[in-house]
Parts: C-alpha cells; structure tokens; sequence
C-alpha cells in the first residue's frame, strides 16, 4: 500500500493551477502567460518570462548530485518550503499529528502549528548526548500520526541519527506514516544519505538543500527526494512556478565541477576548523561541554550563556542562544549557544572575544573564590 493513501484524503482529486508551462504544449510564440513579450538581449536569464515549474536540467543535475532517479524529487524554495508542503499534504487540520524530537530544528514545530495539527515531540537529553530512543518516538505515535521528522546530522545538537536506527523506523512506520530525515547538514558529517532506503521503503522522503555546503542560501534551492508517488502529489500542491529564474541559473553554477571542488575543499576547511574551535573552546574556564558535532556548527553549554553570548558580540560576533526563552522544550539546553563554524579568523575572533572576557573575570575574583 503506497504511503500517499496515508495523505490528506481530500487531496487524492485536487487538480494543480494550470499554468501557462505545465500546459504540456509549446509553440515558438508565447501568448500563453500573460508576460511581457520583449526577450530583451540583455537579459540572458529572459525574466520576462516565468521559469519551467522543474527545470529540466537542475532536476537532473540535484539527482546525480545526490545519487538518485530524477523521478524521486522535486525541488522548491529552500527545504522549508518542502517542508511545509509535507505537513500540509500528508495531515488534516484539527485531525492529524506530526512526531519528532526536542531539541531540533523549529520549523517542523512551526509548520505543523500553522496547519493547525500536534507537535509530539520526544524530548531528548543532553545528559545523553542527545541519543535518539526509537522505540520511545514510536510510543509518540498513534493512528493520526502522518509524518515522523528527524534531522540528521540534527539542529542545533550535530547529533547524527542513521544506519539501523532510521531503517528501523522506517519499518515500523510502513503503511503508516511518512518517515522525513532532513539532512540539511549531511555533507559535514562524512555520511551517506539514507535516500537510499527509498528504494526499499516508500514511506521515506529526504529533505536536502544547496543553502549550507552549497554556499547558496540566499538561492533558496532545497529538495525533496521520495517515492515518486509522494513527488507527484507534492508537486501537484506546491505553487504554479516554485523557483525564480536567477535562483535556477545560481544553482546551476553551484552544481558545476569546479564549484563542486571549490565546495568540497571548503567542506575539508570547515571540519578542520570545527575540531580545532571545540578544542579551543574546551580549553576555555566558562565552557562545560562542547557536544560532538556532524554539523557546521557546535553546540557549547556555558557557564553562563548570556555572558558569553554578549561577550562575543562585544567582540563583533553574533552566535545562536539556544539556552531558554518562552519555550520550554529548550530547557534542556540551558546554558547553550549554537556557534556556527566560520572562516579561520572569524573563528579566532570568536575564541579571543570569549578569552578576553574570562581573563578579565579572572582578574577581578579573587583567587579561590567560588563561582
Ligand atoms: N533544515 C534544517 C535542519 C535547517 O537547519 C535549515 C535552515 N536553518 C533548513 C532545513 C532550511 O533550509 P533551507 O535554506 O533549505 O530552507
């Protein structure tokens, strides 16, 4: 039984907008969309005109990126946007529900609320390293549970969730619920995408995006990959021309060889400088625990989260507080900043910015005293 007969029922005879390039025709004249009829020489990327729905070319390029049949993906305006097509093709308002975990990335927590559907999220403990407990998402789920999403490598921990753990859901959610690993981090962790269980069960979709390794967020060019049944109800919901022209044009640079080894070169850069910044950051008086990271980023609880957060941005650096707010699924990360992995020397005006802050703390305790 395929996974989409668990999608929003009223969706199953839902007809997408039919626009002027999903027509299937073609004629050398374009009267068809109501653009302006000038394709100024000028203007090689022709933004007069509306982009192909899936341009051709980038769909087949992302599906040998990411080792996959072209048919198992369909690509939008950031992995958010997949996202939030997911939640709202697969759960019915005020019926269904999503299940995850806590801490992760918000946007899962966001989408599903925007739709009006639960949140169930396994809170995992820092204490743990973050370990995921599968038998203990499952016990989340009941028979309105229409998607499971992790993120591996996750948001904000690094953690890496894979191998028999993900198959094993996997399984277990078979004819249930789609299984949703989003691996916006992927390429920092040295491990293969799960995309490949696909084959085997229908019931996984992949999320991965050009805004992180790529260097292309401000793109917007994510992907979904899943069984094509699932790509062609998505793409049936998502918006008449998903992704403007100089986003498509962008990523099509981004996928060529050279960008590629540029890409994996400074994909090499950035996993020296995170070992060699938690190393720094471990020898530092106010950090308690530097988390293992398969991310672009490290997870650092502090002594004092607030102190270090302002004390670098005195030094002219913006990191992540992940430490409270309202939000109370964050508790378990008290005392945490999430700081991303930059170039060398943003990375060594970071670490100078916390140093300074703690040799002045040092000098003004005075010795032994406590705190
Ligand atoms: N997933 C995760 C885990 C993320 O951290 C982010 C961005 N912070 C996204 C998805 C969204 O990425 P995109 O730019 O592709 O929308």
């Amino acid at each position: 039984m395929s996974i989409v007969t668990r999608a929003r029922a009223d969706l199953a005879a839902f007809l997408p907008y039919a626009s002027a390039r999903r027509s299937g025709f073609d004629a050398p004249i374009h009267l068809d969309a109501n653009e302006c009829p000038w394709d100024d020489a000028d203007d090689p990327l022709r933004l007069n005109r509306y982009p192909s729905p899936q341009p051709a070319r980038l769909v087949t390029e992302l599906a040998n990126l990411y080792g996959v049949p072209s048919e198992w993906l369909w690509v939008g305006r950031g992995s958010d946007e997949a996202i939030d097509l997911l939640i709202r093709a697969f759960c019915m308002a005020r019926c269904d529900n999503v299940a995850t975990i806590t801490p992760t990335f918000g946007m899962y927590r966001i989408g599903s609320r925007l739709q009006g559907v639960g949140c169930r999220e396994l809170t995992l403990s820092a204490d743990d390293d973050f370990r995921l407990d599968v038998d203990a998402l499952l016990g989340l789920t009941d028979a309105d549970t229409r998607l499971v999403i992790l993120c591996s490598p996750n948001n904000p921990t690094g953690t890496p969730y894979h191998g028999a753990a993900i198959e094993k859901l996997a399984a277990r959610l078979s004819g249930r619920a789609l299984l949703v690993i989003d691996e916006a981090y992927l390429e920092f962790s040295g491990l293969d995408s799960v995309a490949a269980l696909i084959e085997r069960h229908d019931n996984v979709a992949v999320l991965r995006t050009l805004s992180k390794a790529h260097a292309l967020a401000g793109a917007r060019i994510g992907t979904l990959i899943a069984a094509p049944d699932v790509i062609e109800l998505i793409a049936r919901i998502a918006p008449p021309y998903p992704l403007p022209a100089t986003s498509i044009a962008a990523a099509l640079v981004a996928l060529q060889p050279d960008t590629l080894a540029r890409t994996r070169q400074r994909i090499a850069q950035l996993l020296d400088e995170r070992e060699r910044v938690a190393q720094a950051l471990r020898a530092l008086p106010d950090v308690v625990t530097v988390w293992p990271s398969a991310g672009n980023f490290l997870l650092v609880r502090f002594r004092d989260a607030q102190v270090a957060f302002e004390r670098a941005l005195a030094g002219g650096v913006l990191v992540r507080d992940v430490s409270g707010g309202i939000d109370a699924a964050r508790t378990a990360l008290s005392g945490c900043l999430r700081i991303s992995i930059g170039r060398r020397e943003d990375n060594d005006t970071l670490l100078d910015a916390l140093r300074a802050g703690s040799a002045l703390l040092a000098q003004l305790a005075p010795a032994g005293a406590a705190g």
